[in-house]
């Protein structure tokens, strides 16, 4: 069995639930859920609640250590491509760079699709 994660919701254990009560019979105590994996968050947290709970306590923090905006963004041509894909005639998958602003498509192969560190961006 692969190991188990714990939510990350700082008050998870607050919430009085049923499958959250854990121990031996005469000492169980509401405990944080432990679970293979979660859908929330990036796997890291049991529902929204926990995640909005953790972004609430840490989330202004996490900002400010990763670097606030402190001016907009502009969408340009040189950061317009996102990667998309199609079907073909025959049922086969393309997948393409489309530029958002001049709507230029270039192939891409499937590994530069799933390689999501690969862009041809050229700035934020
Ligand atoms: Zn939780």
């Amino acid at each position: 069995m692969s190991e188990l994660k714990l939510c990350q919701g700082p008050e998870c254990h607050q919430h009085q639930t049923k499958d959250r009560l854990k121990g031996p019979k005469d000492n169980k105590t509401y405990q944080t859920r432990r679970r293979s994996g979660f859908y929330y968050g990036n796997n890291n947290f049991c529902s929204t609640w926990c995640q909005a709970q953790w972004f609430n306590k840490f989330g202004d923090r996490a900002i400010d250590h990763f670097g606030r905006l402190t001016e907009p963004k502009h969408l340009t041509e040189q950061n317009a491509w996102q990667k998309t894909y199609d079907w073909n005639s025959n049922d086969e998958t393309l997948y393409v760079y489309r530029n958002g602003i001049t709507k230029e498509e270039r192939p891409l192969t499937k590994e530069q699709y799933n390689d999501t560190s690969y862009t041809i961006n050229t700035g934020e």
